[in-house]
């Protein structure tokens, strides 16, 4: 895709497995065409488990594991884990200036992010409050913290200088304005998918419904697949 060919994209998400879920498909797409893709996972995702044997700690090394291999295959090579308690996220401050601390560090072009303001998505699900915290902290640090010296001054002191990020594209919207094809990369988003293993009780069944949620007719009337966005063009 030449018009991320050798952008910048930082995907910041709630949990390991969020960016191959909500977007995984773009992810392929734009890196396959040159973009350096950042992942930064908010929480360690440790409660994500029924298992009665599992740990926390086992669990955060696990998640970890599956999610470097995911986007290994979507051909990410940065992920930072910021480490916070699964379940717990919320958009404080002291989170809002690690978020500045990652965008000023890597200056991503593009930053993908969860649409805050959805609470439930049609009729049958609940947004996870993560997701939302999530969507809410990455939207505040880039705007204005992170372009503004005044916002966290120490970081200044550290050589991060205030960066402005121009391009958001908001995923899991009910207000989506842009779609991007996946049609070309939707094996390997299923393929980078079910490296999460531990979060597939039926993988089978998830991955349909994944196919399901991208299926969609393009305006020759072909059959496509493709992931939906929010895209916020910041001044
Ligand atoms: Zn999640």
């Amino acid at each position: 895709m030449t018009e991320t060919e050798s952008k910048r994209v930082m995907v910041i998400m709630a949990h390991p497995d969020d960016p191959e879920f909500f977007t995984g498909g773009t992810i392929a797409l734009w890196a396959r065409g040159g973009a350096e893709v950042i992942y930064l996972i908010l929480t360690n995702g440790n409660k994500g488990s029924q298992d009665p044997e599992m740990t926390p700690e086992r669990l955060t090394k696990l998640r970890q594991d599956e999610q470097r291999t995911a986007a290994s295959l979507l051909g990410v090579k940065t992920i930072i884990f910021l480490d916070e308690p699964d379940g717990e996220l919320q958009a404080t401050l002291q989170l809002r200036q690690r978020v500045v601390k990652e965008i000023r560090r890597h200056r991503p072009d593009i930053v993908i992010c969860p649409d805050p303001s959805t609470y439930y998505f049609g009729d049958t699900y609940v947004n996870h409050p993560d997701h939302r915290a999530a969507g809410q902290v990455a939207l505040e640090a880039i705007f204005p913290a992170a372009r503004n010296p005044m916002y966290h001054p120490e970081l200044l002191g550290e050589g991060l200088l205030p960066y402005a990020v121009h391009e958001i594209y908001l995923t899991g919207t009910a207000q989506p304005n842009r779609w991007v094809d996946v049609t070309d990369v939707m094996d390997v988003k299923v393929q980078a998918i079910r490296s999460h293993a531990s979060q597939l009780p039926d993988p089978e069944d998830s991955i349909e419904r994944v196919r399901q949620r991208a299926a969609a007719v393009d305006e020759y009337g072909r059959r496509v697949y493709r992931e939906a966005y929010r895209y916020l063009a910041i001044r």
